[in-house]
């Protein structure tokens, strides 16, 4: 059994946003050799997600509604309140203090995702595809994806 472990930079173009990384996990999966395991797909971010589902324009769109409807962008969040705030305040990105939003979306999706490898191949669904969801604003993100297996 082996570990292989890879960090890939994502520039994301907007928020909220689905980016489709799937073509990028399986070209990590085969260059690793394994046929028989495990990737995991984690984000190391706070305001950026994994999940998978269809791509399919009309439920993204839904889906980035129910976002922005259920967190808005512009309502009051207390992550945001520098006059109240005191918790990780010395991030240089202004953008820090305006995503309150981004992190309440992010704790209904989530960090990551494990698909398993048969065959050298991914075990998706014909409808299925990995999406890196960013909920925060145009973005340099570190996505991991580590391959354990033989
Ligand atoms: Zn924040």
């Amino acid at each position: 059994m082996k570990v292989h472990t890879h960090t890939f930079i994502i520039h994301t173009p907007r928020a909220p946003e689905f980016i489709d990384i799937t073509g990028e996990i399986e070209s990590a999966v085969k260059k690793t050799g394994v046929k028989n395991g495990t990737v995991t797909v984690y984000v190391k971010h706070t305001t950026a997600a994994i999940r998978i589902n269809e791509k399919e324009s009309g439920f993204i769109q839904d889906f980035k509604d129910y976002l922005n409807k259920t967190f808005p962008p512009h309502q009051y969040y207390r992550h945001n309140d520098m006059k109240i705030r005191t918790e990780n305040i010395d991030c240089d990105d202004d953008r820090c203090d305006k995503n309150g939003h981004a992190h309440c979306q992010h704790m209904l999706l989530g960090t990551s995702e494990t698909i398993p490898i048969v065959d050298g191949k991914l075990t998706l669904g014909r409808w299925q595809r990995v999406f890196l969801v960013e909920l925060c604003s145009p973005r340099k993100r570190e996505v991991v994806f580590q391959v354990i297996g033989e």
